[in-house]
């Protein structure tokens, strides 16, 4: 029987891009220029003063030429509500059928809110910081589950059953492996949503972990169109 492992990282990775602020901007002009699309090398400021009104008039489509392609290491209970972001992504997902899952289980960081405050409001979800017993005791009761569980697993798998049966003891707190690809418009539907940002134009308030993931795939973005990331942040965060 082999032990647990416990992590608290969620790792996004870039894996591939392709595409640029002036990507988009070309792909607006052709618009208007037809034929004599394609002007080589527009001037930055041409490009951003593009970007910005296509980002404020919600002219969605040309933020579509473009690629990220991401490989994310997180718990199981991130990818069910990544997932749901059907429109703009392709996901490939490590297999818990073909495979034995590897006994990595998420443990909250220290800094990580999760106690209900009084007044708490579920359409409002925050949460108060633990003390220490109280994040001693979240993590005992995380690893002990996790334990049993996976111990459980593996009498099943050397029974001989079916891993697609067998995974079905393991909670959400295990961690799986998938690449996923998206336009920028995609990613800016996903951020909106997936972060937190008092100044947004409709605040979310996300769960903890997928938050953790979308600010690392944001910098990401950021670093490969800086421009369409910065007229987002200024358009209140809403994905064209
Ligand atoms: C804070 C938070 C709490 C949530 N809580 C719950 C919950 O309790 N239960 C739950 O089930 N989900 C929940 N969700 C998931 C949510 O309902 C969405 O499934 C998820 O955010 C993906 O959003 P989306 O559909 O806009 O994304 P995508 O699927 O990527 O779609 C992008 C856009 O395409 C358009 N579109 C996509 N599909 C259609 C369609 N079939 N018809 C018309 N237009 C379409 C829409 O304009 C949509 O906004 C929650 C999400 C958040 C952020």
């Amino acid at each position: 029987m082999s032990d647990i492992t416990l992590a608290s990282e969620i790792t996004v990775e870039e894996i591939q891009h392709a595409g640029d602020d002036a990507m988009i901007a070309h792909a607006a002009m052709v618009s208007t220029r037809g034929g004599a699309a394609h002007v080589p090398d527009p001037p930055e400021e041409k490009i951003s003063g593009l970007i910005r009104f296509l980002m404020a008039n919600r002219h969605g489509t040309p933020f579509e030429h473009g690629s990220l392609t991401v490989r994310v290491h997180a718990p199981i209970k991130v990818w069910r509500e990544w997932h749901r972001h059907r429109v703009g992504w392709s996901y490939n997902e490590e297999s818990g059928r073909y495979k034995d899952l590897e006994p990595v289980f998420y443990v909250p960081p220290r800094e990580r809110p999760m106690i209900r405050p009084d007044g708490f409001k579920s359409a409002r979800p925050a949460f108060d910081f633990a003390d220490k017993d109280q994040y001693e005791l979240v993590r005992m009761h995380l690893e002990a589950g996790y334990r049993t569980a996976y111990l459980h697993y593996q009498a099943m798998l050397e029974m001989g059953v079916d891993r697609g049966l067998a995974r079905d003891v393991l909670g959400v707190g295990i961690y799986s492996a998938c690449y996923c690809t998206a336009n920028p418009r995609g990613i800016m539907a996903f951020l909106s949503l997936r972060t937190y940002e008092p100044g947004a134009k409709f605040p979310s308030r996300p769960l903890h972990e997928i938050e953790v993931a979308a600010r690392k795939l944001e910098t990401i973005f950021a670093s490969h169109w800086p421009v369409t990331h910065k007229e987002f942040c200024e358009n209140g965060r809403v994905a064209p």
